[in-house]
């Protein structure tokens, strides 16, 4: 856990969030401020900055956390199949548009049209 990160204190229930799911190494939860009818956050329990911090050797969590967005959408109520779908988005970096600074994964849903913020 790092000092004064809001996405660390969620993990720890030291913040209270609207979860979705959670295990030992993910915690997913609605976003605060929506970007889109249905938007969740996916967020390692490990405090990563974000995706310039990992290499091989973190392909394994990275590809499970990737792999829990299709049932993530799905739960939350994203349409199946080539009519629904959903983003996924990762901001990195100030560049990228990243403004928490603990790794997370959007998952942007909800039937069109909706703006593209995140
Ligand atoms: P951006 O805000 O540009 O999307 P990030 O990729 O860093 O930048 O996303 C941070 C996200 O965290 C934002 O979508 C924001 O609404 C969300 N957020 C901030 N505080 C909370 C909170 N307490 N609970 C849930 N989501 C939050």
């Amino acid at each position: 856990m790092s000092e004064n990160c809001l996405f660390c204190k969620i993990a720890a229930d030291q913040i209270p969030s609207k979860k979705v799911y959670e295990d030992e190494d993910f915690l997913a939860f609605h976003d605060i401020n929506p970007a889109a009818p249905i938007h969740i956050l996916v967020i390692p329990k490990k405090h990563v900055v974000s995706m310039q911090d990992v290499s091989g050797q973190d392909s394994e969590w990275l590809g499970k956390m990737m792999a829990l967005a299709p049932s993530l959408a799905a739960k939350a109520g994203c349409r199946p199949g080539p009519e629904g779908g959903f983003r996924i988005v990762i901001n990195n970096g100030l560049d990228g548009g990243q403004e928490i600074n603990h790794l997370h994964m959007h998952i942007l849903g909800g039937e069109r049209p909706w703006q593209q913020r995140a």
